[in-house]
């Protein structure tokens, strides 16, 4: 079969792979990123406006636009409605921006780790990807600096709140340094953002487009974090240098975002039960972490090293004996537990022994201790082959 050359790249994504192994409703899973089944909102959407069945427009919903428009202002983000484009997930705004800057061997700037599906996204289209080392409050400033010096990187794509697998914050001083340094060389900046809203202790920052004096940027946001993912409604705000071009990828690529998810997530954000659902979802959310906390500590500690997340949905662990966790999942699935392996979310094979990302939504909390000591069974087994 006469495919694109592109086909070569095209590779499966091993998350889906798993999660697809977890369906079985004994299997606790610690994979995903999955919001707790409980905490969906259960909404009654009628009466829904007629019309809405037509064909829309490319950008998205008018209100829709406006709304994020105003939530990106009380961040900082210096922004109109104009730059808004509704996306179908924040995973299209990655798919948009490969379309838009990446030929075969183009490079493009990363953290290491950093989401696989990016990872898979980038790689489609060629990308040659350079990592920069992350550290616990952001990226490794002189690895940037010197990737930064000796490349001409298209883009450097970071997930700067509750980083996706690692879950770190970056200070508020790695912000302005990567914004000044983003500045300083012209290069764009890719912001990805799902986890800003799940903060369970203090503190918030400003994102890092919001302090970028130059450089182009795109900033992107998704309401399956905080709403329902199956709704499949994300944005990106753009400069206007590069809004006509991700409008015209958009148009190419499905004329436009679902109208009916579009109204849904509107209806639901503009609604006075979200911020209610906000603060119920982040207790919810700060129980599980203290729940999965307390369990690694009983399980964990002399197996791995991990910093305690503030945000997000996942823990990271470093075992302190390097294995290969990607071939301890049919193990753990045997034990009726899955993890994601750290590997996937590395450029450099070399980076990727001993890893693990869990994730600890999704298992009940009553449940979750029980999952943690079976996974530490499995690595003590293979740590001491
Ligand atoms: N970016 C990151 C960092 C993510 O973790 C995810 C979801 N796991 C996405 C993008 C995609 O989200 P969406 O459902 O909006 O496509």
């Amino acid at each position: 079969m006469a495919f694109s050359e592109r086909v070569d790249r095209l590779k499966s994504s091993l998350i889906r792979e798993i999660l697809a192994a977890a369906q079985r409703p004994d299997v606790m899973s610690f994979a995903g990123g999955l919001p707790a089944e409980s905490m969906l909102p259960k909404v009654d959407w009628a009466p829904m406006p007629t019309g809405l069945g037509q064909y829309g427009m490319s950008e998205g919903e008018p209100a829709l636009r406006e709304a994020i428009a105003v939530q990106a202002r009380a961040l900082g983000i210096d922004c109109s409605a104009s730059q808004v484009l509704i996306v179908s997930g924040s995973q299209q705004t990655l798919d948009l921006a490969s379309k838009l800057f990446i030929d075969r061997g183009t490079e493009v700037l990363l953290e290491a780790p950093t989401y696989l599906a990016a990872l898979q996204a980038f790689q489609l289209f060629g990308a040659e990807c350079l990592a920069v080392a992350q550290e616990d409050d952001g990226p490794s400033l002189a690895a940037l600096r010197e990737r930064l010096e000796r490349h001409r990187p298209a883009f450097a794509y970071l997930i700067p709140t509750f980083q996706n697998p690692s879950a770190v914050r970056y200070s508020e001083y790695k912000r302005d340094a990567v914004a000044a340094l983003l500045d300083e060389f012209g290069v764009t900046l890719i912001e990805d953002e799902p986890y800003r809203e799940l903060v369970f202790d203090e503190g918030s920052a400003r994102p890092i487009v919001s302090r970028l004096q130059k450089a182009s940027w795109i900033y992107t946001g998704t309401v399956s974090k905080t709403l329902l993912p199956g709704l499949r409604v994300g944005y990106l705000i753009a400069t206007p240098d590069l809004f006509p071009y991700l409008l015209r990828l958009k148009q190419s690529a499905d004329l436009h975002t679902n109208r009916i998810g579009q109204w849904q997530a509107l209806q639901w954000l503009g609604s006075e039960q979200y911020s209610t659902h906000l603060d119920a979802l982040r207790c919810f959310y700060r129980q599980g972490r203290d729940a999965m906390q307390s369990a690694l500590q009983l399980h964990f500690s002399d197996l791995a090293d991990w910093q305690s997340p503030q945000g997000g949905l996942f823990f990271w662990l470093r075992l302190k004996k390097p294995v290969d966790t990607r071939a301890l999942l049919d193990q753990a699935l045997a034990q009726n537990v899955v993890f994601m392996p750290g590997e996937p979310f590395f450029v450099d094979p070399d980076q990727n022994l001993g890893y693990l990302r869990l994730n600890f939504s999704h298992v009940a909390p009553d449940r979750l201790a029980e999952g943690v000591r079976r996974l530490a069974g499995v690595i003590r087994n293979a740590s001491m082959v």
